[in-house]
């Protein structure tokens, strides 16, 4: 057996820690992991059509050497896979291979895949045993971490869902090398939020590292997944679900989900519609002065500099957004709760951000 190579992040939650590896071999060790963290007799791959004809192959190969019987479940790729129907031909599929509590779920792709081949492990006979394996930069360093899975419904995003945590996540570095670039930034935008809200540090090597970062190299990935991974996971055992600490992650959501669900001709991408929300909440904090104009503009530089957007063409629907801010999950009393930053890497919450002031923000987004 070849020696396991990478780095590891453990997610501590008791006896349901997990860990998430950090590879860059193609996935030729995966099922040397699989065996000692999951275990399955068999793995049902739900992947998408565009990750399937470039990594299936690896991860069958890599699992099949360990003894380990694969199925592939591939999907359309993209947000509408999220699916009650989508759904359910995944549990057609899972009764025809005959899946047992006992088999894993491996969701091979981005966000999208992990979120729906979660959810599918969580409910299907009251849960199989669940691998993440992400080819997206903005899965690996967030979305992958954290065991919230679920699917959209026509009344909003994500709304049907369960927390269910893997028993082992697996990154290949690797697989970033065919990924969208548009894609890669909005890893960055996800790995920018963790910097401003955690780690100065953190904050000054992206700063430092724009170009060797943006070429991918492959040192400096491993870490930045790995770094990333740490912040997140450190964040999730401290709250598994969605109080406290871990509603610090939600900074630039508030405002950027609405955009996702308001403005869908626009076609954002979740990481975009994040800095754009992101930029907008730090100036209402800008304007509270609670958040310094000279921390505000190193981040908006930031995103420019790893291809994110930080203003648009746009007029606002503001009463449209507004709207559906008040109708997201995490509203309670009516109250819109905002994570914002006091310094980089330092974050408090805000309640009572008026209405106007909260338009105002999204208006200085216009150009
Ligand atoms: P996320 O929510 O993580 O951004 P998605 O599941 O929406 O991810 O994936 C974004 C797009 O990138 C999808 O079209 C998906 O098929 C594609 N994709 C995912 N991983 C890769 C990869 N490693 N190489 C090329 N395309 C990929
Ligand atoms: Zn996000």
């Amino acid at each position: 057996m070849s020696e396991i190579s990478g780095k590891t992040v453990v997610v501590d939650l008791g006896d349901r820690s997990y860990p998430i590896m950090i590879s860059h071999n193609t996935y030729s060790d995966i099922g040397q992991w699989f065996t000692k963290y999951c275990g399955p007799k068999k793995a049902i791959i739900i992947t998408d059509d565009n990750v399937n004809p470039l990594y299936s192959r690896n991860v069958v190969e890599g699992l099949q050497a360990t003894g380990i019987t694969t199925h592939i479940i591939s999907v359309a790729p993209g947000e509408n896979a999220k699916s009650l129907s989508i759904l359910s031909t995944i549990y057609d599929a899972l009764f025809d291979c005959k899946a047992e509590r006992s088999d894993a779920v491996v969701a091979l792709g981005g966000g999208v895949i992990g979120d729906l081949a979660g959810y599918a492990a969580a409910s299907f006979k009251r849960g199989l045993k669940y691998v993440q394996v992400p080819t997206t930069l903005l899965a690996m360093v967030d979305s992958a971490v954290g065991g919230k899975t679920g699917i959209n419904h026509s009344r909003g995003k994500n709304m049907i869902g369960a927390f269910h945590q893997p028993d082992l996540v697996y990154s290949d570095i690797h697989s970033l090398n065919t990924l969208p670039k548009r894609e890669r930034s909005c890893g960055m935008a996800e790995t920018i939020k963790h910097a401003v809200i955690q780690d100065s540090k953190f904050f000054t090597h992206l700063e430092n590292n724009i170009d060797a970062i943006n070429h991918l190299e492959q040192q400096l990935m491993i870490n930045l997944v790995e770094h990333n991974c740490q912040i997140k996971a450190n964040v999730v055992a401290q709250n598994e679900k969605e109080h406290g600490v871990r509603g610090y992650l939600n900074i630039g959501h508030t405002i950027g989900h609405t955009f996702e669900t308001v403005m869908k001709a626009n076609g954002f991408h979740h990481g975009e519609a994040i800095a754009l929300g992101m930029v907008a909440e730090l100036r209402m904090a800008v304007k509270r002065n609670m958040f310094t104009q000279g921390d505000l503009e190193k981040v908006v530089a930031m995103f420019v500099a790893y291809g994110l957007p930080v203003s648009l063409d746009e007029i606002f629907p503001t009463d449209a957004l507004y709207e559906a801010m008040k109708q997201d999950k995490k509203v309670s009393g009516g109250k819109i709760k905002f994570a914002i930053p006091t310094l980089i890497g330092q974050c408090t919450f805000v309640n009572d951000f008026t209405e106007s002031e909260i338009k105002w923000a999204i208006n200085t987004l216009a150009k």
